[in-house]
């Protein structure tokens, strides 16, 4: 038989977001294959409001506790079940009926649902690629206790992810990440000291949620996908390449062992990935646009520009020191971003502070937990205070 799967239950946390919308929209195309337990949101009420009257979950989590009542109320009607706070969402992921959670919140906050839910042993579609930047080395350990996968959503890692299947007894030799390169590859040093908050939320290929268009302007989002793929694949960083491809066309290649080299092709549709990642190893069928071959002219690609983006060059640093650096360099990102988007700091200040922080954090060879927690704190406020 082909395309079948059985229904798969989903809790989706940040449905609201970029990923949790397109999440919906593949619920909506193969209704019959999922069903929607619980979705979470940070402060966009009214969507999270719509969105639970369209899909009709169990349960809708609101993390924002000023919204709760207004929530409340809106689905007053409704036998839906309403909580509030962060604490919710850390909970509700346990909750029995969930086979799958997509995690599809914003940064750092998507650490602790994670946990939570690999404890429970669900399966995770990761799209919260800060859980594996902050703490890969624990997630893995506890996915592996829990024996739960970890499927990824992000395109460059489900496009390994794709190059992979049938070839688990193969020696992979290089890993081979695909950047677009951001609104400002081809800009100089002096260009890109001036660059907008309007300019840099301008994706020239996909459209993301704020955080990580910006991430993808300064070459953050790249780096962090490095210490993505180190974890999920367990290839060494040195056997990661990043090679920039302004048509987003090869979403990434996997080379093998003995010279030959598997890429996975697609139009930039976030869809994609996540259908995979929810039904793997099945693929259903999908309405998305197919490439077209005869306006498709060409496929290039260069040297990603660590002069004019250190970020990537950080993110390395990072991954060699191991410890709670790659926890630093995300605090440190979390709060430029916040502040450039808020037009008080440069684009150009970014990548400046978060090498600072690296300098100035505590180091802690083996994190806990709680030393995850407290690194994020503190490297938040020392941050904010150079800002
Ligand atoms: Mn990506």
């Amino acid at each position: 038989m082909v395309n079948e799967i059985k229904k798969r239950t989903i809790a989706i946390l940040g449905s609201t977001g970029s990923i949790g919308t397109q999440t919906l929209q593949v619920v909506e195309e193969h209704p019959d294959k999922f069903e929607v337990y619980a979705i979470t949101a940070n402060t966009r009420v009214n969507e999270l409001i719509q969105q639970a009257r369209k899909f009709m979950p169990e349960a809708v989590v609101i993390a924002d506790e000023s919204k709760y009542q207004q929530l409340k109320e809106a689905l007053a009607d409704l036998p839906i079940k309403v909580y509030g706070g962060y604490e919710s969402i850390c909970q509700i992921v346990e909750s029995k009926p969930i086979d799958i959670v997509v995690t599809a919140m914003v940064g750092f906050s998507g650490l602790r649902p994670t946990i939570n839910a690999i404890k429970a042993g669900k399966a995770i579609a990761l799209a919260n690629k800060e859980t594996m930047v902050v703490a890969g080395e624990m997630i893995n350990a506890l996915a592996i206790e829990h024996r739960t996968p970890i499927l990824p959503v992000d395109s460059e890692h489900s496009a390994i992810f794709q190059c992979l299947a049938g070839e688990m007894q193969n020696k992979v030799e290089k890993l081979i990440l695909t950047a677009s390169g951001g609104p400002f590859r081809t800009f100089t040093k002096e260009q890109l000291e001036h660059v907008t908050r309007q300019q840099a939320l301008k994706h020239p290929n996909w459209s993301m949620g704020a955080k990580i268009t910006i991430d993808s302007a300064s070459m953050m989002n790249k780096g962090f996908e490095v210490m993505e793929a180190k974890w999920l694949f367990g290839v060494g960083a040195e056997d990661i390449e990043v090679v920039v491809h302004p048509q987003s066309v090869i979403h990434s290649m996997v080379q093998f062992a003995d010279g030959a080299i598997k890429a996975q092709l697609g139009t930039p549709d976030m869809r994609l990935p996540i259908m995979y990642a929810l039904t793997y190893p099945t693929r259903l069928t999908s309405s998305f646009e197919r490439i077209d071959w005869n306006t498709l002219k060409e496929l290039t690609f260069e040297k990603p520009n660590l002069e004019l983006f250190p970020n990537l060059r950080h993110a390395y640093t990072a991954l060699a020191e191991g410890g709670n650096i790659p926890c630093v360099v995300n605090a440190a990102n979390e709060i430029c971003v916040a502040a450039f988007l808020e037009e008080r700091i440069k684009f150009t200040d970014m990548p400046k502070l978060i090498e600072r922080a690296m300098e100035k954090a505590t180091y802690i060879l083996k994190p806990t937990l709680e030393d995850y927690l407290e690194t994020d704190k503190e490297i938040r406020e020392m941050v904010t205070t150079w800002i």
